[in-house]
């Protein structure tokens, strides 16, 4: 196939007027269509179910964002069912085939970028460049895991001995249950369900209960760039609910999951036990959460680490798995450091997403409005809190402020995932003895060094306790094709989303030996 290569997704310029022009019409064009229902879509059909779920704006919780279906067991019965049979027919169209459909899907996300923009700052609470990079991503995944299923459908060169023939490629594997977390709510799920469609597999989505209609306006790109009725099939609903249900069931193949570290583990050991009449062993992708640390010695920049630091811990309010939320300082520089951190949050705009000059947001609900104020509580009693205020009553919209603790390396607001505005700062005695805090966590996801030497730039590569590890720079927004992402320890699979082996954890290695 004619192609031309993979590049990046350009972010949009706010300071140009016209972006910002388009971005309020999509705002207006978006809020006049609040409030609207999305019933499941199984087999390509829309399906009513008694109960629903209510997302609404956490910028400003009295406004309903739309009333999605809310799939019980039944209805995820009626998906597995669908699922399975539309696997005959889809495993069998050619990877080309398949690889164009997900190209044509990155081209109507493309034309429809303002809009998933607008819906991202209602649904999501997302500032604008948030929602723009999470946006691009998504098209991104599209783009790629096209690319790299076109690279794969011949399979990958073996060796073989006088006489014979071998060959090594991949099948698909059958179907996938796809579940994803709210904070990336275009991104992760367009990106999940695109490796696993590409790959030749049939799919059930369920998106979060707080990002629904995003996630009822993916399955449209999908729908609308020709995936088959039944391929792709999109089940709303509660994770307590039908979660279990869709992970134990015989007939599923794979769940691919991305969410909290409670979920997965859960997850990983539902999917462990065999049910009657399963024939497999069911693949478990997930990733999971983070207590990702950025570490400066007395050699770095300090402004520049200063300035990533507090791009990594509040963009999109700190709810990344990727953020940073602890800061390990050398002794030496702590002081400096902490306060250029201090004085760069405290200029951060907080405030709903209508326009392009918000930095934080809100957070995404009321569950997670609590849970970050629970630990704004701890921390006040564990150490000294030098920036933030008590976040209120949460009912004109869930808002925190950019929050800064200066704690022991103990402290539970230094050790526990917030996931929220929340950065932790403790001191380090020399380099290594800040590579041992950033290191003891049972999580591993992301991880960053500020430095100009050399040998602790070269340590930290290689003892840095983290899949993805960042120099001198931020340590969130990781790019597709060029950053693999996915976390050791309890962060996950360490599946490299975006990456050059993502693509065969979706599918079948098979080996053919012919002897002449
Ligand atoms: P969550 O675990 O609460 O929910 C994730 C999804 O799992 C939702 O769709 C939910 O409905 C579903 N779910 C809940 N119970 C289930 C069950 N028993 N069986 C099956 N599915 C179930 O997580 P969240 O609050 O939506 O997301 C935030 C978390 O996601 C954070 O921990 C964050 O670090 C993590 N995250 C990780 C990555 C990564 O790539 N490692 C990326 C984004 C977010």
């Amino acid at each position: 196939m004619g192609l031309i290569p993979y590049k990046n997704e350009a972010y949009l310029d706010f300071s140009d007027e016209k972006n910002v022009a388009e971005m309020q019409a999509a705002l207006k064009k978006v809020g006049d269509s609040l409030g609207g229902e999305y019933p499941l879509v199984i087999g390509g059909k829309r399906v009513e179910t008694d109960g629903e779920v209510i997302s609404v704006n956490p910028a400003k919780p009295s406004e309903v964002v739309g009333r999605t279906g809310r799939a019980t067991e039944r209805e995820a019965d009626m998906a597995l069912a669908t699922a399975t049979e539309a696997f005959e027919k889809w495993s069998r169209t050619s990877p080309e085939a398949r690889a164009r459909i997900m190209l044509r899907a990155a081209a109507v996300m493309r034309r429809r970028r303002f809009e998933f923009l607008a819906w991202e700052a209602y649904e999501g609470g997302k500032p604008w460049f948030e929602a723009d990079a999470q946006v691009a991503e998504a098209i991104d995944f599209l783009e790629y895991y096209a690319r790299e299923m076109l690279r794969l459908k011949d399979g990958v060169e073996i060796y073989a001995i006088p006489g014979e023939e071998s060959r090594y490629f991949y099948r698909p594997m059958g179907v996938g249950v796809v579940i994803a977390p709210w904070n990336f709510p275009t991104a992760i799920l367009t990106g999940m369900s695109a490796a696993a469609l590409v790959a030749g597999n049939t799919v059930i989505m369920k998106p979060s209960e707080f990002t629904s209609v995003i996630g009822a306006k993916v399955a449209e790109v999908f729908e609308e760039a020709g995936v088959p009725e039944g391929v792709f099939n999109y089940l709303p609903g509660y994770g307590s609910e039908v979660g279990d249900y869709l992970v134990g069931d015989a007939r599923t193949r794979f769940i691919s999951f991305t969410g909290s570290m409670q979920t997965g583990l859960r997850i990983n050991e539902l999917a462990a036990k065999q049910t009657p009449g399963q024939r497999w062993i069911k693949r478990v992708i997930v990733e999971m959460g983070g207590k990702d640390a950025m570490v400066i010695d007395e050699s770095a920049d300090l402004d520049s680490a200063a300035v990533d630091i507090v791009k990594s811990a509040y963009g999109y309010s700190g709810q990344k798995c990727s953020a940073a939320s602890r800061a390990i300082l050398h002794e030496k520089i702590y002081d400096e450091v902490l306060e250029k951190v201090v004085e760069g949050a405290r200029l951060l705009k907080i405030g709903a997403p209508d326009s392009a000059d918000i930095n934080v947001g809100p957070v995404i609900s009321e569950p997670q409005f609590e849970k970050v104020s629970g630990y704004i509580n701890s921390g006040n009693q564990e150490g000294e809190r030098l920036l933030g205020e008590n976040p209120g009553d949460g009912k004109d919209g869930y808002f925190v402020s950019p929050t800064i603790f200066a704690v022991e390396e103990k402290a539970r607001v230094a050790n526990e995932e917030i996931f929220g505005p929340v950065l932790s700062v403790v001191k380090a005695r020399d380099f290594s003895d800040a590579l041992r805090i950033a290191n003891d966590s049972p999580y591993g996801l992301t991880g960053g060094v500020y430095s100009r030497n050399r040998e602790h730039l070269e340590k930290a590569r290689h003892e840095f306790q983290a899949g993805n590890v960042y120099f001198n720079r931020t340590i969130t927004g990781a790019l597709v094709g060029v950053q693999p992402f996915g976390g050791f320890g309890m962060s996950g699979t360490d599946s490299k989303a975006g990456g050059p082996d993502y693509l065969p954890l979706h599918m079948l290695a098979k080996t053919v030996v012919e002897r002449f």
